[in-house]
């Protein structure tokens, strides 16, 4: 099958032409260039997917360097792992030198060793993933499919490569249900035994390798789908005994979705999948997936918060006391409350902080308070205070209002 009208179809001029400069070039070192991966695969459902994996049998990194040489782009190499980043203007482009990988014990990473195109395709990870399309000259767009994977895709099925899979590395039952649920496939029934057989290797998974996975499904247009899915299969709870995956997660992050930006959500997700865990089990999953200083803080005072909320659940307060209650909290705690509180009064305040008043500030600084002749120190700092807690509740809002209760207030002093 040779699918070059597709790689047309499909992709930009300018990055066809890059690729094609690129395997130009290996030919004339006497090496070979492929299409790997998830781009082969969604060029196959018609998929758009400009994030392309070049497999070089051969030398990677020699050929990426050539390659930066006589262009634009910007080299980032990894000799150990001889991989190179190829970086555009508008495209960014993983070459890698084909591989060959072996486990010494199940969750390890791999020891990697140079290999074949077909060595490299078989330690991947499903077989929708295992398929290559040859982009050197003379077989350009030939597509590269020896375990017969475009089957499985054409059936919709998620198969592993072999029995031992996921016990040579579990990280691939939290990427097999991403894929099931991203595109709406079933595991394949054997694939599907093994799963569940396999659940306890997840137990062998370092925590940055399962946090970079959540990261993964957190990134997916609707991740409640796979972390739901991820609860029904134990996975999640082989993770944390008392995370979850229900409808009330599925509602949370669709709210979620409607608030921020794609680029923030997972830390936001992050949170609302804690939300109704007990401080005890938060610290076993922060500490679990090694879950980075700035994150943690999030998660725990969204706990902290939340324990609090009952503070915030009356009609009578001041936007200038819903200051004070929320000022030290990190703001994506302050979110994932607002998202996740019973409590519409409670939202509603918490939305306001979030909005507007952590935004407030007076208009009068200390170097116009010194000319007003309110001295340096803990008077300064009061009055400031005061204009702020002034300015918070709609007392003040004019420059000239700032001064003149500026003034009066030093009159009392
Ligand atoms: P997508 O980004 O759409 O999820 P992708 O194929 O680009 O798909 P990556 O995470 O970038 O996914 O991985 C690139 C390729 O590397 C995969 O297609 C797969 O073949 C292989 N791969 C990644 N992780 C593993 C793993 N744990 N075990 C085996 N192969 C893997």
């Amino acid at each position: 099958m040779n699918l070059a009208g597709q790689i047309e179809q499909y992709l930009p001029r300018q990055l066809m032409e890059l690729v094609k400069d690129i395997s130009g070039q290996a030919a004339n070192l006497g090496q070979k260039v492929y299409l790997v991966g998830g781009a082969v695969r969604d060029l196959l459902l018609g998929y758009p997917n400009f994030d392309l994996d070049l497999v070089v049998e051969g030398d990677a990194v020699k050929l990426a360097q050539q390659v930066a040489e006589t262009s634009q782009a910007n080299l980032l190499a990894h000799h150990r792992f001889s991989t190179a980043k190829l970086r555009y203007e508008n495209f960014t482009l993983d070459l890698a030198t084909a591989r060959k990988e072996t486990y010494a014990r199940p969750g390890a990473l791999p020891v990697v060793t140079p290999g074949t195109l077909m060595d490299d395709l078989i330690r991947r990870d499903f077989s929708i993933n295992a398929m290559a399309i040859s982009l050197a000259p003379n077989d350009y767009g030939e597509l590269i499919d020896p375990h017969q994977c475009r089957n499985d895709l054409e059936q919709r099925l998620i198969r592993i490569l072999h029995p031992g899979s996921f016990t040579d590395d579990a990280t691939r039952i939290l990427r097999g249900v991403r894929y099931e649920q991203r595109f709406g496939f079933e595991f394949e029934a054997q694939t599907a035994q093994l799963l569940k057989r396999d659940i306890s290797m997840l137990d062998t998974i370092s925590g940055d390798r399962i946090r970079h996975e959540l990261e993964l499904i957190f990134r997916e247009k609707r991740p409640e789908l796979a972390v739901n899915r991820l609860g029904d299969l134990g996975a999640l709870h082989r993770i944390n005994p008392s995370l979850k995956g229900d409808a009330w997660i599925a509602e949370k992050f669709d709210k979620a979705r409607r608030l921020k930006k794609p680029s923030q959500l997972p830390s936001l997700y992050f949170c609302l999948l804690i939300y109704s865990l007990r401080q005890r089990d938060i610290e076993q999953f922060l500490a679990r997936l090694n879950i980075p200083a700035k994150l943690s803080r999030a998660m725990r005072d969204t706990l902290r918060l939340k324990t609090s909320l009952p503070l915030l659940d009356k009609s009578s307060l001041k936007p200038s006391e819903i200051y004070y209650l929320l000022r030290e909290y990190e703001p994506l705690a302050i979110q994932a409350n607002a998202i996740a509180s019973d409590s519409s009064m409670a939202r509603r305040h918490l939305q306001l902080f979030f909005t507007k008043l952590r935004y407030v500030k007076t208009a009068l600084d200390g170097e116009e308070l010194k000319r007003l002749g309110i001295s340096a120190g803990p008077e300064m700092g009061k009055v400031l205070q005061m204009l702020h807690k002034a300015k918070l509740d709609g007392e003040v809002s004019t420059r000239a209002e700032e001064k003149k209760l500026a003034q009066s207030l030093s009159l009392k002093s």
